[in-house]
């Protein structure tokens, strides 16, 4: 897996580093000097810039994030700026947010919903996704945000898995996708419809309408008691293998939530902040919803997808001062070129930040010529629940680097050793995997009935990522690729085996076998390459029909962007597709190591 310090040096120099102007005039970071916040750093002294529970009960995160400025200061400011897709606002001030999410909470209970029971959330970026969310957490359930692109059988898996038993959506969502899996969901007794605002309650059999429900209750609610480690949040990811596992997130992950806002993304109390991401997907959660929140500032919330003039038009006219997108959207911005950003007045942005796939150096570098200030990419995943590395505002830039760990993490990067057993590879630019010392507050507890797939995650004292890295003689991360098979496309995190699994249920799929392609834009697509049951034989039509019915079963997110037809595929001994031998012979590299290769039809 390693190879010599010098082979990959030269990547930390291809671009000019971009110094900060330490000490300049402006807003003072939050974390002016690195090292000495990283010597001086407890989780004990995190946790102690949070509230608690009033009277010692506990610690809950929908109380960090919406009671406790309620209660203070704050209540009057706006906690969450909703803007429609038609252009429409709606303001959420923090003293709204707590009667709406106490409201939810009563609501919950009024239909009997306990403790510990699992509430998903499926709906586009509306502010009852929201109120949702953060009522559930008061009411103690165990939240679950899905993805709102998802087709039906993500989503049939996924609430199947976490047991669901309320579920908040939309009437045409229900209608499209959920309708028709109910028969086979015995646990999903609640379903609550969102109709449109001026709209007649919806009246569909078998569901709820969200107004009717919540009006009537009361806006006082009383958090109960919370444990620091009681469940909070269950957020799907996906692996090589399998189904897609539910990795489990408790309140103490607020922690982790609220110190990775302030010194990752440099929160301050003035700040408009706006988060890209949707919560069908963790970054929208913990820095859609949380992050911000816990910290008191005012979060933007679009609800359109992404269109340069139109993100462009919101960073204006809201005066967004802290910005957190994804690197997909980067890409297609600058396709657009610097001149569309030209038009628009964004003097209030002060910080730019990155997340969720390889940030390109020239997309850092262009953040500074468009926008003033460079792009800080930062690295993280869904099980860690928050951000881990970054490049943080006071600190020099590498354009290519994820940063540095945040104080209260320690990485490495560990070669395997054939005993079993990890060791962090001390000398710098060499690969290995991207290892974490275990133990912050969000980390995930566990995968949802999955105790043996969440153990092969630990080694001794690390967690192991997935990833494969490096680190510089600076201690700068530098992302090198996955250690498994699983897709990233367009920052959403793809699991081939559900993929394969759908195309298989189409009658002329004997085999499939997925993997990622590279591409400019969305960082890789998801290609299958499927092998035809007797009586079917290759055609452009039905290589069509196979990508629909991948796209109704999937969405479209997740669907296969191309199919390629192939008499056969390469298999393991014990019967597994060789992604790996997939790829190569796709891309044309070397084919490697081919003695488990049993059968291999091309
Ligand atoms: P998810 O759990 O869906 O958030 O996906 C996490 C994975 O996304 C990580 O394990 C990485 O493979 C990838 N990822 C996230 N952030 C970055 C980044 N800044 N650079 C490179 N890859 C990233």
């Amino acid at each position: 897996m390693s190879e010599p310090a010098a082979g990959r040096a030269f990547l930390t120099n291809l671009y000019p580093r971009i110094v900060k102007p330490h000490g300049a005039a402006g807003v003072p970071p939050n974390l002016p000097d690195y090292q000495q916040a990283r010597s001086a750093f407890t989780w004990e002294a995190a946790r102690a810039l949070l509230d608690g529970l009033p009277g010692g009960r506990g610690l809950n995160i929908a109380h960090e994030a919406v009671d406790r400025h309620a209660l203070g200061s704050r209540a009057d400011r706006e906690a969450l700026r909703w803007i429609g897709r038609a252009g429409g606002q709606r303001i959420l001030t923090y003293r709204d947010l707590k009667a709406a999410t106490n409201r939810f909470a009563n609501a919950l209970r009024s239909l009997g919903v306990q403790e510990g029971d699992s509430v998903f959330v499926l709906a586009g970026r509306i502010p009852e996704l929201y109120i949702a969310v953060l009522g559930g957490l008061k009411a103690k359930c165990v939240v679950s945000p899905l993805f709102s692109a998802f087709g039906p059988e993500p989503l049939a898996t996924r609430l199947g898995i976490g047991e669901g038993r309320v579920l908040v959506t939309t009437e045409p969502l229900y209608r499209r996708k959920v309708a028709a899996l109910r028969p086979s969901l015995p646990k999903l007794e609640h379903v609550i419809l969102v109709a449109d605002e001026g709209d007649a309650p919806t009246e569909v059999p078998g569901t709820l309408d969200w107004r009717q429900l919540l009006e009537p209750q009361s806006p006082d609610f009383v958090i109960p008691p919370t444990a620091p480690e009681d469940r909070a949040l269950l957020h799907f990811t996906s692996g090589t293998t399998g189904r897609p596992k539910g990795a489990i997130h408790v309140h103490e992950a607020v922690v982790t939530h609220h110190i990775t806002g302030r010194y990752a993304l440099d929160l301050h109390d003035d700040d408009i902040f706006w988060c890209t991401a949707d919560p069908g997907w963790v970054t929208g959660t913990s820095y859609g919803i949380i992050a911000p929140l816990t910290n008191g500032v005012t979060s933007v919330v679009a609800e359109a997808e992404f269109d340069s003039a139109t993100w462009y038009g919101i960073l204006q006219r809201e005066r967004v001062t802290v910005w957190y997108t994804a690197p997909t959207a980067i890409r297609m911005m600058m396709k657009l070129g610097i001149d569309a950003v030209r038009g628009f007045d964004l003097s209030s942005l002060r910080f730019l930040a990155s997340v969720g796939e390889p940030l390109n150096p020239e997309a850092v570098v262009w953040g500074q010529q468009a926008f003033g200030r460079p792009f800080h990419d930062n690295w993280w995943q869904t099980e860690t629940g928050g951000i881990m590395i970054a490049n943080f505002v006071a600190m020099d830039v590498k354009p290519g680097s994820m940063g540095k760990p945040l104080p209260g993490i320690e990485a490495a990067i560990v070669q395997h050793n054939t005993d079993g057993s990890v060791t962090p590879i001390d000398q710098p630019m060499v690969e290995g995997e991207l290892a974490l010392k275990a133990g912050w507050p969000s980390m995930m507890r566990g995968y949802l009935n999955e105790e043996e797939r969440y153990r092969k995650c630990f080694i001794g004292p690390w967690y192991l990522t997935g990833d494969l890295a490096m680190c510089d003689s600076d201690g700068y991360y530098w992302f090198v690729g996955r250690a498994d098979d699983v897709i990233k496309s367009s920052g959403h995190l793809i699991g081939p085996f559900e993929v394969e699994s759908a195309l298989m249920e189409h009658p002329a799929v004997a085999e499939a076998g997925v993997i990622g392609k590279p591409d400019p834009m969305a960082g890789e697509i998801v290609k299958a390459f499927v092998a035809l049951n007797p009586g079917f034989s290759p055609s452009e039509a039905l290589r069509r029909e196979l990508l629909g019915h991948a796209r109704k079963r999937l969405g479209a997110v997740v669907a296969p962007k191309e199919i390629d037809f192939s008499p056969g595929l390469p298999r393991t001994r014990s019967g597994k597709i060789m992604r790996r031998l997939l790829k190569a012979r796709e891309f044309g590299l070397p084919e490697g190591d081919l003695s488990t290769l049993e059968s291999d039809v091309r």
